[in-house]
This record gives C-alpha cells, structure tokens and sequence, in this order.
C-alpha cells in the first residue's frame, strides 16, 4: 500500500501550485488513462518539446484548463481517502501515452512503449516458469565484472532471480563512470529521468541533469537499497578470463587487496564499460613536467586549481564541460583544442528541478511513470532525421534538411555568445554536420563559450609541440603552467582491454575482431566465448532511439535470461553460431549506411576506420525484440531471419 500521508495532508493551495510545474504533455496523457476525459484529446500540442517545465500546447487556455482538471482530479482523489489507485484500462493506454508522446504509439510498437513506461518496474528481469528459482540455481554461479549502471543492473536482476553470483570491481566504490570522473563540472547530459534503472525510475533526482556526486548516490543507494554490496569484491581487477570446454567454465585469474586469486564461474557478464580505460597521449617531454598531470577521469584527490595556471587539453564532453568551470576559479586557464565541437544549448541544463515536480512525483500516482515515458518519446526510434545522410540533399556542410537545421541552430548559438569575440566565432564552428561526434550539452547560459567570451578561458587552435618542465610549447608560444588535464577520452575501441580473454581452443577474443575490430552479436555474444555476456558491449552506445541505458538494461536481460534458460534446461552453455555472429554484422552494417558519424571529417571515438565499433544504429525496437528471451518461445518469423534462441541462432549443450 502506497504511503499517501503527504497527500493527504496536503492543501488545495499545495495541490494547484504543484501542478503548475508539471508537463501538460504529461497531465494530458495521465488525466485521460486515469479519468477517461475525452475532451483533453482535442487540446493540439504546441511546438515546445521540453519535458517537466514548459508550455507544450499550443493553447495557452488548454494548458490552464489542463492544470486545472489535474488538481481537481488530486483534490478529489485525496478527499476519497487517497486508496489504492488502479492504472486503468490496458486497452486506454495506447491512447494516453500517445497524448503524452504527441504522436500517435503503433499498435505494433505498444509492449514496447508499456515496458518503457515502467508500470512493471521489473519487467527486464528474469521470468521462471515455475514463478520461483528452481533449485539447480542454488549450484550455479555467475561472475559480473563491474559495477558501473551495467553491472549494478545484472547484480540486481541476478539477486531477485535467486541466482548466485560475485561481482569484480576494480574500484574501491560503486558507480563505473561516475565513481571515476569527479573533474570540475562533470554531471550526465542526458536527462535524469532516463537515466536510472526501470526498477528505480522513480528515484528522485532533483536535476534534470544530475551532476557528478549526485550520480554517484543513485549508485551507492542502488547498492544498499538492494543489498548488492555483500556480492561485490571491491578493489579487485579481473586480468584474465579462460574458458574450460571440458568443465564448461571460466576461470577467473584476479589481483585484489589479499593479492592474486583464482575463481571458477558457470558464466560470466561483463559490464566493463567501454569509456572506462582513459587515453593517454603520448607527448614528448610530458614525464619532465614539474607541476601537477591528470586525466580528466583520473582527477587526483585534493587537487585545488583556484589561483593556478593549468591547461585543459581535448575538446570533447569532458573538457567543454570542465573548461568554464576551472576558468572560474584558476589564475589562467587554457584550451588546447585540435577540433571544435558542436554545442547543443539547453536553458535548464544547470537547473535544480523545482520541489514541486517532485512532490508531483511523491504525490499525484503514476506521474513519474508518464514523465519517464515523455522523456523516452522524446528520442523515439526513427525520430529524427538529423542522424543520416540524404542523398538528395546538397549542402558542404550538414547531411539532410533536419541535420541543417541543428547546424543553423548551433551555429547561431554560437555566433551569440561569442558577439564579443568575433575573432573566435569560426574556432568554434566544427568542420563536421552536427551529430557525427558525441553531441555536447550545455547551458544556454554559461557553458565553455561564456568562459570564451569572457576571457576567462584562453583558446589554443595550435598542436601541442612538447612539454617541458614549466609548461607547454606550441605553434612557436609557451604557455606557463602549474596544472595539465588531460580531457582526450578513453580507449573506447579496445573492448574488454586490457583483460586477456580466452575461449575455446585457448583463442583470444581479438583474433575474430582483427577482420575490421570489436563486434558482438546483439552487442553481447561471441562465437567461440560460451557463457560469455558483454553489457555496453560492442556496438551498443545506442544510436537508434531510447537511450544507452535502455539499451544496456534489454541486453542485460537477454544475459540474465540466457542463464536462467540454461539453468531451467540443465543445460551447461550457449554459444553463437558463427554464421549468426556475421548475419547480425550484416544488418549493422546495413543499419550503419549513410550515418551521419561515419562522416570523415569528424576525429571522434565514434569511428573505427570505415565502420563504428562503437555505436549501435540497429533501430532499438528490433534490438528489443532480439534480446527478449533467448531460451523462450520463437515466434514463426523475425525480420531479417534472425533467430536469437536456443537451438537456432544460440547453440546449448
Ligand atoms: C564523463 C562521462 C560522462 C558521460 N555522460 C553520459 C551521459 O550523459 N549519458 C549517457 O548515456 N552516457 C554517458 N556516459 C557514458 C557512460 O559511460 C555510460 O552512461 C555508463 O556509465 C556506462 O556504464 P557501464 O556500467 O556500462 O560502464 P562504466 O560506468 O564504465 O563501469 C564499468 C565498471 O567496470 C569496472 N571494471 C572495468 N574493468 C574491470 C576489470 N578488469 N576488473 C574489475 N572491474 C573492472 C570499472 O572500474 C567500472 O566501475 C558518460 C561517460 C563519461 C566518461
């Protein structure tokens, strides 16, 4: 029984100040499945897309008629005694998530969209056929390396499956990503609200863009809240993996606190992350350096850059992110930039959240539920055609109508905030279409180009020629330092590096990538590396609509479920055929035509030579259905012949 004190309590004052904070997208959809009121299907939604905040339609009338129908609905629904409140008919919902979305859900893509709307908090875990684990789950045991988002997940799917499992990490703490990048600035731009887990889409972030720390303690509170902590070997690194065909095991080789250990596991899913090894450039004179040097994920303890002199080198997220932060507060700050990248301005970026959205939240039933799904619609599969190049479309500089329209917005962006600094204005335009590298986020009012324009970070167009003991020279200047950050990203093409990864016959997992590097089937699978799982694995940084985490939760799932699959079969492994590992290259290739990331021009992580290894531009509906259940039922057909089940695509013995 939901705890409904607060609402009881509250005023009608409360109520109807709080619904002035909520999307009327959201009340608009919510209203109808609770209520069933036709008349706020009529209200036309307006051209303002923002989610939680905002004015969504396009009657400034409908959005006051809307805010109050919700707040008589609470008052009523609270003057009742605030029960159990039912979600309503099934059959409605198409209807209301489509009001909310603004476009009309297909029929054939509406599992998808309920699952999304987290209704069933649970529904990407395990399902026994027997409603509970049956006992030959007692002897199994599962090795998760990580836990970043990934591997918190597969550590809490496992734990209500009743499966047994250990999980590595390198790290003193949980968080992946988020334990490591601490540098000035650091905080997630997608938003919030979809990035949590399904089960803890309710968890309540009072950002819409969480910063770093904030980040962190969804993740320390996902360890406690589900007692995954006692699972976890802390500060212990997995340096090797050895499948035994005979025993069908893995054999874990480890170093941890007590020194080196060995542990046996039936499978293992690897939740390494794949923007988790930092890149290091290689820059002569860097080792006579006397003042401080650091990656940006590395950013050692009590390094205090007030009054310094310190350069920011790379301008990718991390270092547009940090820029404006330590230009506020050191003596002299620095951006050595090879390539300028696109800036996408949003007004709330640095914003709280008000308290009344989540009190909303807390109070009106359902309300986070339809936000999380407002959120998700706004990066529908198939949405935008900023992504891809039209080949009837002409233009030096973006790839199709949409992609020029993003370039026309960022570059007037641009132009504005650097008014004051003309000079700058063409620095600061990238070379490439928008979105062909990792798009930038940042603060219609203070991001990196507010820094620019007021002087408090300096821009260096020029390569870096070498350091030497007092700072760094290049393009004939030197530039006196007492602190160098390096933001130059991460190894994000060498998957599962640096542990050494064997399978059958002793093969190393690079030897099938030396074709054209890293892939997997469904961004999971390998041939010949049974009762192997990868989570953000390759191909997996999702490019086809939803977001990375949902991409990582379904293919979680697929893992976990293998498993169970395995377990309830009494079977020892599964394993991709190597034809079905090639078909699905096949359609991400197919799927990979014309992206707008493999545009050359662009010097991103993004690309791997002529393809990407790391981007996943299957759209994410058909991934969804591929990485349902394995061990399930197949249905008659699948598009593009794929068959990912047991006994087809996936071999058991
Ligand atoms: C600065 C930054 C900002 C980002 N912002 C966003 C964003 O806004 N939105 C978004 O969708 N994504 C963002 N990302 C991408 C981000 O990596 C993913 O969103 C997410 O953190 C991936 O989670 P993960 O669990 O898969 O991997 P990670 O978070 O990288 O976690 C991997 C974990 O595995 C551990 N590990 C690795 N190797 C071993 C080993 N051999 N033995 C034991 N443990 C090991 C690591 O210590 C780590 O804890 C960002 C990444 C960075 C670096």
């Amino acid at each position: 029984m939901t705890d409904r004190s607060e609402l009881l309590a509250a005023s009608d004052e409360t109520i109807e100040d709080a619904m002035q904070y909520a999307s009327p997208m959201v009340l608009r959809g919510l209203l109808y499945q609770l209520t069933g009121d036709e008349s706020v299907i009529d209200m036309k939604p307006g051209a303002a897309a923002k989610f939680v905040v905002g004015s969504e339609l396009a009657d400034p009338e409908d959005e006051k008629l809307i805010r109050k129908k919700a707040a008589d609905f609470l008052k009523a629904y609270r003057d009742s005694g605030a029960g159990e409140l039912d979600i309503g008919p099934v059959e409605r919902l198409r209807t209301s998530l489509s009001l909310t979305a603004g476009q009309q859900i297909p029929e054939k893509d509406f599992d998808i969209w309920q699952e999304e709307t987290a209704l069933d908090r649970w529904a990407r875990g395990v399902k026994w056929s027997g409603g509970k684990a049956p006992e030959a789950a007692k002897d199994y045991r599962v090795a998760v390396i990580g836990t970043g988002i990934s591997g918190l997940n597969t550590a809490v799917q496992l734990k209500r499956a009743g499966i047994p499992f250990v999980v590595f990490e390198k790290n003193p703490e949980v968080g992946g990503s988020w334990y490591e990048n601490r540098y000035p600035g650091a905080r997630v731009d997608t938003p919030s609200r979809g990035y949590t887990h399904l089960f803890a889409y309710d968890y309540p972030f009072n950002w819409g863009y969480s910063p770093r720390d904030v980040n962190l303690k969804y993740f320390r509170w996902i360890a406690d809240n589900f007692q995954i902590r006692e699972n976890i070997e802390f500060s212990t690194e997995v340096l090797k993996m050895t499948w035994d065909e005979s025993a069908k095991v893995w054999t874990l080789d480890t170093k941890g606190p007590s020194g080196a250990g060995s542990q046996q596991f039936n499978a293992v899913i690897s939740c390494v992350g794949f923007l988790s090894r930092p890149q290091m450039p290689d820059i002569e004179g860097m080792d006579s350096f006397a003042g401080t040097i650091c990656h940006s994920a590395a950013w050692p303890d009590g390094l205090d850059i007030t009054g310094k002199k310190v350069a920011i080198v790379g301008s990718g997220a991390s270092g547009y992110q940090t820029a404006p932060v330590i230009g506020s507060k050191a003596a002299k700050t620095y951006l050595f930039q090879r390539q300028a990248n696109w800036l996408y301005e949003d007004l709330a970026y640095l914003k709280e959240l008000p308290e009344q959205t989540l009190w909303l939240d807390r109070n009106f039933p359902y309300h986070a539920n339809f936000v999380r799904f407002r959120v998700a619609a706004l990066v529908a599969p198939g949405g935008s055609g900023a992504l891809k190049v039209d080949p009837e479309f002409e233009d030096p500089h973006a790839v199709s109508p949409v992609n020029k329209m993003l370039r026309d917005a960022c570059v007037a962006f641009v132009e504005r905030k650097l008014a004051p600094r003309p000079d700058l204005i063409p620095r600061m335009i990238p070379n490439f279409p928008p979105m062909a590298s990792r798009p930038i986020r940042v603060d219609t009012n203070e991001s990196v180009l507010d820094a620019l324009a007021r002087g408090d970070v300096e821009l260096v167009s020029d390569g870096i020629d070498r350091i030497t003991p007092t700072g760094i020279e290049a393009g004939g200047n030197s530039y006196d330092l007492d602190v160098i950050v390096f933001a130059t990203g991460f190894r994000a093409n060498e998957y599962l590096w640096p542990m050494e990864v064997r399978g059958k016959g002793g093969k190393r997992i690079e030897e099938i990538w030396e074709k054209d590097g890293p892939r997997a089937y469904l961004g999971a699978m390998v041939p010949d590396f049974p009762n192997l799982f990868m989570v953000y694995g390759p191909n997996s940084n999702n490019f086809g609509g939803f977001t990375v985490v949902d991409l990582l939760e379904i293919t979680g799932q697929f893992a976990v479920r293998a498993i169970a699959g395995l377990i309830e079969n009494g079977q020892a492994s599964v394993d991709v055929t190597h034809e079905a590992y090639w078909r699905f290259a096949d359609i991400l290739d197919k799927s990979e035509e014309g992206m707008v990331y493999l545009d050359p021009r662009a010097n991103s992580y993004y690309q791997n030579g002529a393809r990407s290894s790391v981007n996943g531009p299957v759209d994410y509906r058909r991934m969804w259905r591929w990485l349902k259940d394995p061990a399930g039922d197949p249905p008659a057909e699948t598009d593009d012949g794929m068959r990912p089940y047991f006994k087809e695509d996936l071999v058991v013995t």
